[in-house]
């Protein structure tokens, strides 16, 4: 039984029926298009709405990483002692090549994305992908051959995968996000920490130094840890000095990569390169490779991303800020004088933690959206916000307050289904009101 019928449910779906098991695919919507074709390959399809006794009439039921497993119908299953996976997990039981996997609360996509280039640049055959891009079932599907799969994990996908391990895993930073899914903070650190207990010491485990939840969780590691920090602060590991990248993973030896080009913003991009360059040395990957992709990595789209310059002002698309972390980030980074629109569908965030990070160059805040209200009266002791109904009338009222030199970043800190099918769909909003105030200036 394979619940939920996404790109993570049908590949899932294909695998199974692909191995001789019969599979019933369900849905609560209607199913895409994709869903429907499993039915020419044998698949029974229960969309529109979730039966129980289909959750617990199974001999295995496969999770997609959008269902949450606290629904009633998965604890039945869960009840009867019916094995539950995730997706993810079902991959990986059938991945013969070993896996590098990317975990933390901000900045995964970045760093997985990265970290499969340059694995590839160095002339491996890689598969990257998971909760960004492709799921892990479909390479599977495909029966290529790779030398790595580098995986984003996210922490839904690490709560339903209880064998998966990577043989170099990478932990960036735990914040809070997701509280609407988890009892707890605690809750939620221990899920992005889960794989780490399960590594051995032949395996490579790379964590921020600096990160309260990360140390208290290192002493149950017993993978061979690596620390990044901005300083030399423990070693082995990296750190950064001046534009270099130096990691250290062995006293007596020390890489230097140079990042005096990258088209990355932002010191947290720096750690992120710095990061993916001491996963991807301790698979193998040399000096030459690093240089070349981190010169010429340019980012993800939505990801503090420069849409276009009007009157002098530059406008930033970080739509993918949907927790107050990744909004911090940006703040904490960018020595810029600021406006910054923040609004969305509250996750619970607590905004009041922006205030340190907010500084004398935060010229205006403008909030919008279901979250408006909420973030307004948050910040309220620290900075006087504009409230307005959505994103087009924020962005309006920034063009009217900022001046030559500033930047409005758009980094909303909220998830954006308040208004939009996803961050992205939020992004390309915000661009195309840029491009078309570029186009009529
Ligand atoms: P994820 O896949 O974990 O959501 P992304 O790479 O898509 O991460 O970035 C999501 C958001 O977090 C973006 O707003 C980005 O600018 C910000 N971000 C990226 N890397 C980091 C980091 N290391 N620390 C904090 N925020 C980050």
């Amino acid at each position: 039984m394979v619940a939920g019928a996404g790109v993570s449910g049908v590949a899932a779906a294909r695998l199974c029926l692909g191995r001789g098991a019969r599979v019933t695919v369900t849905d609560q919507g209607a199913g895409s298009e994709k869903a429907g074709e499993l039915k020419s390959s044998g698949a029974e399809l229960h969309f529109g709405g979730f039966r129980e006794d289909d959750f617990t009439s199974c001999d295995l039921l496969v999770l997609s990483p959008g269902i949450d497993p606290r629904l009633d119908e998965v604890c039945a299953a869960k009840a009867k002692g019916m094995p539950v996976l995730g997706e993810m997990e079902l991959g990986f039981r059938f991945l013969e090549s070993p896996c590098v996997m990317v975990t933390g609360t901000n900045g995964k996509s970045t760093v997985t994305t990265l970290i499969g280039l340059l694995l590839e640049a160095e002339g491996f055959e890689v598969f990257t992908g998971g909760n960004l891009g492709e799921p892990l079932c479909s390479l599977i599907n495909s029966g290529r051959r790779v030398d790595w799969a580098v995986l984003e994990v996210s922490s839904f996908q690490a709560d339903t995968a209880p064998t998966m391990v990577p043989k170099v895993g990478v932990l960036l930073n735990i914040s809070e996000d997701h509280l609407n899914r988890y009892r707890d903070f605690t809750a939620y650190a221990d899920s992005k920490f889960s794989f780490f207990l399960r590594q051995g010491p032949e395996d490579v485990a790379i964590f921020k130094a600096d990160d309260k939840e990360i140390s208290k969780r290192v002493p149950m590691a017993n993978a061979q840890i690596q620390y990044f920090s901005e300083s030399a602060l423990l070693r082995p590991g990296g750190w950064l000095e001046g534009d270099d990248l130096v990691i250290s993973a062995r006293d007596q030896e020390q890489m230097r990569v140079d990042a005096s080009q990258t088209p990355l913003q932002g010191t947290f991009n720096r750690l992120n390169l710095l990061a993916a360059c001491m996963a991807a040395k301790a698979c193998k990957v040399g000096p030459n490779a690093m240089n070349r992709v981190v010169r010429e990595f340019k980012g993800l789209p939505h990801r503090v991303e420069l849409v276009g310059a009007i009157n002098q002002v530059d406008y930033v698309n970080d739509s993918k800020a949907t927790n107050v972390g990744a909004v911090q980030a940006a703040l904490g980074s960018l020595d810029r004088d600021l406006i910054l629109l923040l609004g969305g569908r509250d996750k619970k965030g607590v905004f009041a933690d922006l205030a340190p990070f907010m500084g004398p160059r935060l010229k205006g805040l403008i909030c919008f959206g279901e979250a408006g209200p909420t973030i307004c009266e948050q910040l309220q002791p620290y900075i006087k916000g504009h409230l307005v109904e959505d994103l087009a009338t924020a962005f309006e009222l920034s063009r009217r307050i900022a001046r030559p030199g500033d930047m409005v970043l758009f980094s909303p800190g909220c998830a954006s289904f308040d208004a939009y099918k996803s961050y992205g769909q939020r992004g390309d909003h915000f661009r195309s009101l840029v491009l078309e105030a570029l186009s009529g200036n």
